[in-house]
């Protein structure tokens, strides 16, 4: 089965938004795209070619070298998981590190960067059936999404769950860092001059610090029924 209208999400840093929407795009057989991923590519291109350094962006560097970054995602069929590429290169690992989640917010607020990358989220969109997260997705890549979501948690909730996950990785990293960095992401992203993280309209918030998996599950597989119904 699959859907007839694209679904986006959108909401705070680690609070699960990759999650629901795997668990939509499995059940409905949608292809899932994960745009962090696609900022943080560009984040870890910056980082490599030293055009950000000490939190700092050098913009004609960053003009001069937009066109020849490529990314797509590869689907690896033995793990079962879509695999971000930049440049052909399979960098899923190493844009989850720490360091690069520490400048992607920097990289995230520049104009060029954005403009390329909604053209690139919005003609994946147009083949449909697609699950979309992100930060801007309800509000600028696809506004008439007939299904959105704005999803939230408590930052402690959200700093414990993301830590955990960093040390399953092995992650030399304290639950205070990855605090700090989520705080600062949120802070970034939400008061940023471009696209900022909102609440876009006809959103349906979902507070998940208290739900468990199964009851976010149903909460949203309700609502697409509904949906589905209308
Ligand atoms: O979703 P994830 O936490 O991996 O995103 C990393 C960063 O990429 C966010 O903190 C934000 O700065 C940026 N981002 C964005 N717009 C999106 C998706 C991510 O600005 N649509």
């Amino acid at each position: 089965m699959s859907l007839p209208f694209n679904i986006a999400i959108d909401g705070h840093s680690s609070c699960g938004k990759s999650t629901i929407a795997k668990s939509i795009a499995s059940k409905y057989g949608m292809r899932y795209i994960d745009t962090g991923a696609m900022y943080r590519a560009i984040t870890l291109y910056c980082m490599r070619q030293g055009i950000i350094k000490n939190k700092v962006v050098d913009l004609q560097k960053l003009i001069i070298s937009l066109d020849d970054i490529k990314i797509n995602f590869n689907f690896n069929l033995s793990t079962n998981q879509s695999e971000t590429c930049l440049n052909r290169e399979n960098v899923e690992q190493l844009i989850r590190g720490f360091e690069v989640s520490d400048n992607v917010s920097i990289v995230a607020q520049i104009q060029i960067v954005r403009e390329k990358l909604i053209i690139l989220q919005q003609e994946i969109g147009k083949q449909g059936n697609v699950v979309m997260d992100g930060r801007d997705i309800g509000s600028k890549v696809f506004p008439d999404a007939k299904l959105k979501f704005f999803v939230t948690a408590k930052a402690k909730v959200r700093a414990k769950r993301r830590y955990d996950e960093m040390i399953t990785n092995g992650e030399d990293v304290t639950l205070e860092e990855v605090l700090t960095n989520l705080n600062k992401r949120d802070e970034q992203d939400t008061n940023r001059k471009h696209n900022p993280l909102i609440k876009s309209e006809g959103a349906i918030v979902l507070d998940n610090s208290e739900l468990s998996l199964s009851q976010q599950n149903q909460f949203i597989n309700q609502i697409i029924k509904t949906k589905l119904s209308e």
